[in-house]
């Protein structure tokens, strides 16, 4: 393959709802810093330093993917800072906006991002979802076992280093539903995109229940107390609903209550290879092997062979992507795996 075939995707997956695949999500690690109560378990058992995919393997995962019409990249984890090596793999990620690729992204807890905003910036990192659950400090370090005042800092850091910034923020009923309007207040004073997250069940120690979901129309309800909410329309293949609140953009995530898979546009890969064409998906396809043999074209070294079987797996797998969240639990037994998001990569 010459480097003039890579401008053109040689194929664009789609599953069998016509949903073109146009994000990837890479988990760079399952560690994390951070105790969320909402999805990292009480005794993780981490995975095998040895079993993560290289940054190497990686890069060449994501050239095959933006050939194959991958548009935008996001790095989470686990907390993605964590692993060492993450900001140089960004920038190696840069030549593939050659090739079709619009946007490099990542989710993080914000605690590194003291150290690591400026860094980020210059390697071309586009944008942050940052993840905020509360502003009150004792509730804060309920809710994550970490500080408050690293991921406030964290924020600032990535604003003077000129990142464009959205809050995540995942409401639990009855421990911080009651931070949705002084977070509301807060991200419009930063001017930051605020998006609240429905409690999905991908909690580690399989804790969830329906009745701890905040729901969009709840949190509709209480921002209408105290603000002018109207909704914004154009979705398309976001999973966030917009809403504008006193002229600004606030996005609802309700996976639970009114799910957004509809349009769903992404793919996931967790830190050893694990492919996932739906983060609730009953199973996995294992491309470790297949990531490792696959050698970037950059290389000169590449197998068309190998080439070939692990596009035809892939197209096989995402093909097969089910409807959504409510299609994929209506039919759920015992034996569908134990999903964790810090496994996977939210
Ligand atoms: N550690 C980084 C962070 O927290 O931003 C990146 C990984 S984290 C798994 C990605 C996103 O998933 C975060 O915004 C987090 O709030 C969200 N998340 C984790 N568990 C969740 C759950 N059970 N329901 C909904 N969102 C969840
Ligand atoms: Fe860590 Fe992110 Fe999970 Fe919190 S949500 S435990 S920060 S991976």
């Amino acid at each position: 393959m010459n480097s003039m075939t890579q401008l053109q995707p040689v194929t664009i997956y789609k599953d069998q709802f016509g949903r073109e695949k146009r994000k990837l999500r890479i988990s760079v690690t399952d560690r994390c810093n951070f105790k969320c109560v909402y999805c990292m378990p009480e005794h993780p058992e981490w995975m095998k330093k040895h079993n993560l995919l290289s940054f190497e393997a990686l890069y060449s995962f994501c050239e095959f993917m933006v050939q194959r019409g991958i548009e935008q990249i996001r790095i989470t984890g686990g907390e993605p800072l964590m692993r060492q090596g993450v900001v140089h793999f960004i920038e190696q990620l840069q030549p593939l906006k050659k090739n079709g690729l619009k946007r490099i992204s990542m989710t993080t807890n914000g605690h590194y991002l003291k150290q690591y905003a400026k860094v980020l910036k210059q390697a071309g990192l586009d944008d942050l979802n940052i993840s905020l659950d509360s502003l009150d400090e004792a509730q804060f370090f309920q809710l994550t076992q970490k500080q408050l005042k690293s991921v406030l800092e964290g924020i600032d850091a990535a604003k003077n280093a000129g990142f464009s910034i959205k809050i995540n923020a995942v409401l639990m009923k009855g421990v911080n539903d009651q931070q949705i309007i002084p977070l509301t207040y807060w991200a419009q004073q930063q001017c930051f995109e605020l998006r609240f997250i429905e409690f999905m069940p991908l909690d580690g120690d399989q804790n969830w229940t329906k009745d701890s979901v905040v729901t969009e129309q709840e949190i509709l309800t209480t921002l209408k107390t105290v603000f002018e909410v109207n909704i914004l329309h154009g979705q398309g293949a976001s999973p966030a609903r917009s809403y504008e609140v006193n002229g600004l953009p606030i996005g609802i995530i309700s996976t639970i209550s009114n799910s957004f898979c509809g349009s769903c546009d992404r793919l996931r890969l967790n830190a050893q290879g694990e492919f996932f064409n739906c983060l609730f998906a009953k199973k996995g396809l294992d491309l470790g092997k297949d990531i490792r043999s696959l050698k970037s074209t950059l290389s000169k070294n590449e197998n068309p062979l190998d080439v070939l079987n692990m596009q035809n797996k892939l197209g096989s797998y995402i093909w097969h992507k089910e409807q959504g969240f409510h299609t994929i639990t209506a039919t759920s037994n015992s034996n569908t795996r134990k999903i964790s998001m810090h496994m996977i990569g939210g």
